[in-house]
């Protein structure tokens, strides 16, 4: 079977083609016009997804070496997202499915960063547990099967992509800085400064405290000095880092405890940080947990996720009507 899948709930326009399975193309247009703005600004948003999508399909099907007429199914992010940018995608894939008459399928975004596990070797075994952490969410799933998936933790309010975005903001580094903070960190101290770790019970998560402190830090320290930030950024970085790692890290071990799971995945745009993959690969040499830690490529929001979990939908024929709408929120 071919699929084609689309991605466009936030600010990647993608499109990707799976053949019995195999991820075989995968391109992704990024949206730099946020930038200036310091986050994404929805509005714009929509509309750079609606002259990125058709050149993005094209890509993908000629990087496949396919053509149009051999695709089986159309597989398409129904949301959570941006409403706006969700309806890019959402019409182009119900028109695409008209026009080649071949199936609709709609994908859950936050089921397929997990999914995004079953596009390589090796593949975590049912059931497992996944900490899935990017810029919107923050949440520890327990993986029972391809579409059975519960949560067990998420964050009460911020997001831990939105941790490292909005301490990026406070340290005058331009949007996203999650990337920015991971590469200045490698150069810095962890243990220079000491932030705050919240106390929260049971497996959920907070971050808006974190970055309360990490502002009033930095406002004190460069009233002292002016200069405080340029001289110091690195250790900054890696001490919030640090702290941001280990606030996942206790809980995604206490729910792998309670829920007796030893293999443990991330997923997410905050799995690419350099922090998180090492803090998790050295849990598991401490634990005997076995742990499956994604490619750079598959981390961030792309639509060869859509299309893996396209892919494993078309198996089962759960297809959807010409009537489905994207969903600004929508739970598994
Ligand atoms: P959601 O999946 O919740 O809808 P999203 O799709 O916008 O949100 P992703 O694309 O999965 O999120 O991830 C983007 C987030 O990942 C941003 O917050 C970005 O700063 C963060 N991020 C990306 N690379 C790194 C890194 N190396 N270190 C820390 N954070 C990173
Ligand atoms: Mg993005
Ligand atoms: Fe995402």
């Amino acid at each position: 079977s071919i699929v084609l899948g689309i991605e466009s709930s936030c600010d990647e326009t993608s499109a990707s083609i799976c053949i019995d399975g195999k991820i075989v193309s995968n391109i992704i247009a990024n949206q730099t016009i946020h930038e200036q703005y310091g986050g994404v600004v929805p509005e714009l948003a929509s509309r750079v997804h609606q002259q990125n999508i058709v050149p993005a399909v094209d890509q993908a099907i000629n990087a496949a070496k396919i053509s149009k007429k051999q695709i089986d199914a159309v597989a398409f992010t129904r949301g959570p997202g941006l409403l706006g940018s969700l309806l890019v995608g959402t019409c182009f894939s119900k028109a695409f499915a008209l026009a080649n008459s071949i199936p609709l399928i709609e994908v859950n975004h936050m089921q397929a960063h997990i999914l995004a596990h079953f596009i390589d070797e090796p593949k975590p075994k049912f059931p497992f547990l996944c900490l899935t952490v990017s810029g919107g969410h923050t949440q520890i799933v327990l993986v029972k099967d391809y579409f059975d998936m519960q949560i067990v933790g998420e964050t009460l309010d911020d997001a831990a992509g939105e941790a490292f975005d909005k301490t990026a903001k406070i340290l005058d580094l331009p949007y996203p800085g999650g990337p920015l903070i991971d590469k200045y960190a490698k150069e810095g101290n962890p243990n220079k400064y000491t932030f705050p770790e919240p106390q929260i019970a049971g497996l959920n998560f907070s971050f808006s405290g974190l970055k309360t402190a990490i502002l009033y830090f930095v406002r004190d320290q460069v009233k002292a000095n002016p200069n405080f930030l340029q001289e110091n950024l690195n250790d900054v970085c890696a001490s919030v880092q640090s702290r941001i790692v280990s606030i996942l890290l206790n809980k995604f071990k206490k729910a792998a405890k309670e829920h007796h799971i030893t293999d443990l995945a991330i997923a997410g745009g905050v799995s690419a940080n350099s922090g998180l993959r090492k803090g998790l690969t050295d849990l598991a040499k401490e634990q005997n947990f076995n742990v499956f830690i994604p490619q750079f490529q598959y981390c961030t929001d792309n639509a060869a996720m859509i299309a893996i979990a396209g892919y494993y939908k078309f198996l089962n024929k759960d297809f959807v009507g010409q009537d489905v709408a994207p969903l600004a929120r929508m739970p598994f």
